[in-house]
């Protein structure tokens, strides 16, 4: 059972690299920003709660995402294992991470801030006219404020993740398939298994 986690800054390609490696390994994709999209594209009562605090780029309350992180944690529909991406974000979602579960390996996409900025702004402008989904927080204004919670409040658990000896470092300033390759190196999967 391999139970991973994924972080780093907004654009770092957390999303599109745990897609592929649950794809490839049959590893369940648990992205938290996704539970709260689709909240919000069913006007859910928790979407009440949150809409606006996504909007505007800053982290959700801990109590609240740590309560939709027990809740899907405890379906247990994984076989193999799972990436949980963009959780947790904060020290007190970490301690609340550590308490319940075993994790084996925390993958933080590093790349620098003005990448980012670059990658994000191209995925709002490709949002304008494709079949790309425009996320509400990809403007400059949010996107200033989800990188300075990022370096606030997520970068310090990358310590926390070191001491445990869980921290696997990437360079996410690459081409998908290289930053990829580097995550399977990191994680010494071997190639591609199907289950199915
Ligand atoms: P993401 O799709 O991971 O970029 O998340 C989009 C937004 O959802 C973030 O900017 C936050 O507002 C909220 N969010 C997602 N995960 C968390 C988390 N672990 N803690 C707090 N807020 C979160």
């Amino acid at each position: 059972m391999d139970k991973f986690i994924i972080i780093g800054p907004q654009g770092a390609g957390k999303g599109t690299q745990a897609q592929i490696l649950c794809a490839d390994y049959d590893f369940v994709h648990i992205s938290i920003g996704d539970i709260f999209r689709w909240n919000m594209s069913n006007h859910t009562k928790l979407a009440a709660r949150v809409t606006r605090i996504m909007n505007e780029g800053r982290l959700v309350p801990d109590e609240i995402v740590e309560e939709v992180v027990r809740r899907r944690l405890e379906e247990h529909d994984w076989n193999y294992g799972f990436v949980l991406d963009g959780f947790p974000r904060t020290r007190s979602q970490a301690e609340y991470l550590f308490e319940n579960w075993n994790l084996d390996k925390a993958i933080y996409l590093d790349i620098p801030d003005d990448v980012v900025f670059q990658r994000v702004m191209s995925r709002a402008a490709m949002g304008q006219g494709s079949g790309f989904t425009k996320r509400a927080d990809d403007n400059p204004a949010a996107l200033k404020v989800r990188l300075r919670e990022f370096h606030d409040k997520t970068a310090p658990l990358l310590q926390l993740f070191h001491d445990k000896g869980m921290l696997e470092t990437v360079d996410a300033n690459r081409a998908v398939a290289e930053v990829y390759q580097a995550i399977r190196d990191a994680l010494h999967l071997g190639p591609p298994v199907k289950h199915r």
